[in-house]
């Protein structure tokens, strides 16, 4: 599909504001709404996921960016949540991987949603990271090819 970046975004988080209640989100998005060849499906699913993990692992507070950086649209989604410790973050990605302690939170999953989004990316030609710090939050960072 062929979308406008800023638009396809703001629409984005506008329906996923609507659908949750108990997060803050803040917006930054790149003002030129350059076009983006993307699955819209998929890239609506895989954002949804990412700022789903948030809230299940503890962020009440959302930040969104979008901007144009050497021929990519860089997505940035960052939250306050638990985060992650180091000697997991490699692992997040892979298919059925769970941290263990984040069950005392009783949060269910099955570790497939960074896993699918993951792949998503890739098929995007993409790429996607992770930075994140135990008890301050987590940011994945996502770059599409333009
Ligand atoms: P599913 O998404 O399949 O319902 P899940 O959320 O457990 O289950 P993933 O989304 O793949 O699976 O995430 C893998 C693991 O990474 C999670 O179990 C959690 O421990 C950790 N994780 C993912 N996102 C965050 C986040 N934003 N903050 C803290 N931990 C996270
Ligand atoms: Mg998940």
């Amino acid at each position: 599909n062929t979308v406008f970046g800023k638009q396809f975004f703001q629409n984005l988080i506008n329906d996923y504001k609507l659908s949750k209640e108990s997060i803050s989100v803040e917006t930054h998005l790149d003002e030129s709404n350059t076009q983006l060849f993307i699955d819209k499906f998929h890239i609506t699913t895989a954002i949804l996921n990412v700022s789903d993990n948030a809230v299940k692992y503890g962020s009440d507070q959302l930040k969104i960016r979008t901007k144009i950086i050497d021929n990519s649209f860089q997505i940035t989604i960052e939250d306050n949540g638990i985060g992650i410790a180091k000697e997991h973050q490699k692992k997040v990605f892979d298919k059925f991987y769970r941290v263990e302690n984040t069950n005392i939170h009783n949060v269910k999953g099955l570790g497939l949603g960074l896993f699918y989004v993951h792949q998503i990316i890739k098929a995007h030609n993409g790429t996607i990271e992770l930075n994140s710090k135990e008890n301050k939050g987590t940011t994945i960072i996502i770059n599409l090819p333009l």
